[in-house]
């Protein structure tokens, strides 16, 4: 089997898709885009311009000239990659909780993914790419060489999310991230436009319990044919 060429790398929040995606990027030299990254972006504009997550035209506008770079993280940076917005690093801050309370709503609209969805598909046609986010397999790229869909308990997930958060901020409650992680899993899995899915063709993995190794050693299996 020849190497795949795109590779889609969905599931829900917090299953350990951009540790994944980044790792098998960077092992088999391909391009690595986190898409949460665009929404997270227009989510970011629409916090500091402060238009209303129900304002579809607007949240258009601000996906439509959204000047967004995604760079090399230094080597010892805690971050896997840096985002500017309009020349200005704002990596921490698409992290903070401001930007997460609102960009499952933000990307709900259609108008908002039909602007991002060009970008997407022309970074993968441009580069052999892992894509990862929610529809990559079922929308973005339908027609990728290899899909991965990634999964773990709720409970998991809160877990590794709030060991996340508490470098933040130490006094931050388990409580409140998986009430986050919840609200997030429901409006995403829920709405109409491109909602996320198990695409017919992936592979599936339950990474509870299972470390990065364990994880990435299933997918290079299948990326070369096992
Ligand atoms: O993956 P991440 O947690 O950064 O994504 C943030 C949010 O962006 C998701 O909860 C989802 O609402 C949205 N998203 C999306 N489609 C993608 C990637 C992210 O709707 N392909």
């Amino acid at each position: 089997m020849t190497a795949p060429r795109t590779i889609a790398l969905d599931g829900p929040a917090g299953v350990g898709k951009s540790t994944i995606g980044k790792l098998l990027a960077d092992r088999h030299h391909y391009l690595f885009l986190d898409t949460g990254v665009l929404y997270r972006a227009v989510s970011l504009v629409a916090v500091r311009q402060g238009i209303a997550s129900a304002d579809t035209a607007r949240l258009r506008e601000v996906a439509r000239d959204l000047d967004v770079e995604i760079l090399r993280a230094e080597p010892e940076s805690e971050f896997m990659y840096r985002v500017s917005i309009d020349g200005e690093d704002v990596t921490e801050i698409l992290r903070s909780p401001e930007v997460e309370q609102i960009v499952s709503e933000v990307s709900a609209h259609p108008q908002v993914r039909a602007e991002l969805l060009q970008r997407q598909r022309e970074i993968a046609r441009a580069n052999p790419s892992v894509l990862v986010g929610r529809d990559i397999g079922t929308v973005v790229l339908p027609d990728a060489d290899l899909k991965v869909y990634l999964d773990a308990t709720l409970e998991e997930r809160t877990m590794r999310r709030h060991r996340e958060r508490l470098q933040q901020d130490p006094m931050y409650p388990y409580e409140r991230v998986l009430a986050e992680l919840q609200r997030r899993d429901k409006l995403d899995t829920e709405r109409a436009s491109s909602p996320l899915r198990v695409p017919d063709d992936a592979l599936l993995i339950d990474t509870t319990g299972k470390d990065v190794d364990a994880v990435l050693l299933a997918i290079e299996a299948r990326m070369t044919g096992g």
